[in-house]
């Protein structure tokens, strides 16, 4: 029997299941980035028309509340705190966080920073209830499984767990797993090492007072690292509800002493991917999400937005291209 196959149960795995419940999810994990074994960086689903209705919608379904907020970004540069950075800086903090030369980076096609804004509205979400709830509801839609080889044209798609091979036939296929594992999967010309990212590493600490004391929810430090020079070498910290706790976001992994009172660490290999202009088609097969498309400004409003597109026309969403 031929399904209709979502590959990879992260977040946008997730939603495009919620609003699409036809769809099997075959996947390593669930909750990827955001199933960590402690909260990673920003956590806010930018408020849309789109992203209202999925938080009515969520209510609805699982009794999930999402809490509305102003979030607030800083800059510190200059020894100090700011609302506003420059382009320079902007670009010091693209170089910084992915941790690259000048030379390698295309820096006007990426989005980053939160496009230099100072403040927006969006919500929070309890998005480990909302997997777990997915996963309760539809256990038996689940299969856990690696993605080992898709044969995009007859259409099949092999995965193993736990040593034993299985394989699907599909109708259709959504891809959200990072693009550089589908290309080392699938038969085609374009190579995995065309496409390029960097790791994460991140650091859960106790705040210095001279970060926390202020009514920002995150602080972006633009300025490039150099060793004795009193700027710091991690990019963003975070704070949690609380202000008691923060994590330190780094492009290399960092020397605990250099962090005070750090309780915990962890790091991303694939954590940020680095915009490319590849452009292919296979057969009904369709991209969504950051990992997925391979765009870094396909946050999760995006998701939300593709999800519910796809369940408004019935299937027939845009299957065959990635561009
Ligand atoms: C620090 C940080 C902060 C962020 N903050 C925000 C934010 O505030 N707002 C926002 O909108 N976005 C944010 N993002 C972007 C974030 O990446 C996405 O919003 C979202 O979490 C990504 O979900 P995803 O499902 O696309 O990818 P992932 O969470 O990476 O999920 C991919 C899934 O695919 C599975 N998988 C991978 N390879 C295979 C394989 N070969 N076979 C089977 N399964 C496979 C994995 O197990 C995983 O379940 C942030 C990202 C980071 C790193």
């Amino acid at each position: 029997m031929e399904n209709n196959i979502i590959l990879g149960g992260g977040l946008a795995g997730l939603i495009v299941k919620f609003y699409n419940p036809s769809y099997k999810i075959i996947t390593k994990d669930i909750g990827g980035q955001f199933a960590s074994k402690f909260q990673l960086g920003p956590r806010f689903l930018h408020k849309t028309e789109e992203t209202q209705r999925f938080v009515w919608d969520i209510h609805s379904e699982f009794n999930i509340k999402a809490k509305e907020k102003r979030v607030k970004v800083g800059y510190w540069y200059n020894n100090g705190l700011h609302d506003t950075c420059s382009a320079e800086l902007m670009k010091q903090y693209f170089l910084k966080s992915r941790n690259i030369s000048e030379a390698d980076a295309n820096i006007e096609k990426q989005g980053v920073m939160s496009s230099g804004k100072n403040e927006f509205d969006a919500f929070e979400i309890d998005y480990k209830a909302f997997a777990e709830l997915m996963f309760s509801k539809h256990h038996d839609d689940f299969w856990l499984g690696l993605v080992k080889r898709i044969d995009a044209q007859s259409k099949w798609i092999t995965c193993v767990y736990d040593e034993m091979l299985f394989s699907e036939n599909y109708r259709s296929l959504i891809s959200t797993i990072p693009l550089k594992w589908f290309i080392s999967v699938v038969d085609t010309d374009v190579k995995e090492s065309e496409l390029k990212y960097s790791s994460i590493y991140f650091y859960k600490t106790i705040p210095e007072n001279k970060f926390s004391d202020n009514e920002y929810d995150y602080i972006y430090f633009p300025e490039l690292w150099k060793p004795l020079s009193g700027i710091y070498p991690w990019y963003r910290i975070s704070f949690s509800n609380d202000r008691k706790e923060c994590i330190y976001e780094s492009s290399f992994s960092l020397n605990w002493s250099r962090v005070d009172g750090v309780i915990d660490s962890n790091n991303i290999e694939i954590g940020h991917i680095i915009d490319t202009d590849l452009k292919f088609v296979f057969p009904d097969i369709a991209f969504i999400g950051r990992m997925g498309k391979w765009k870094h400004d396909e946050r999760l409003e995006k998701v939300v937005k593709d999800a519910q597109d796809m369940n408004a026309q019935n299937d027939e969403y845009n299957l065959g291209a990635y561009k």
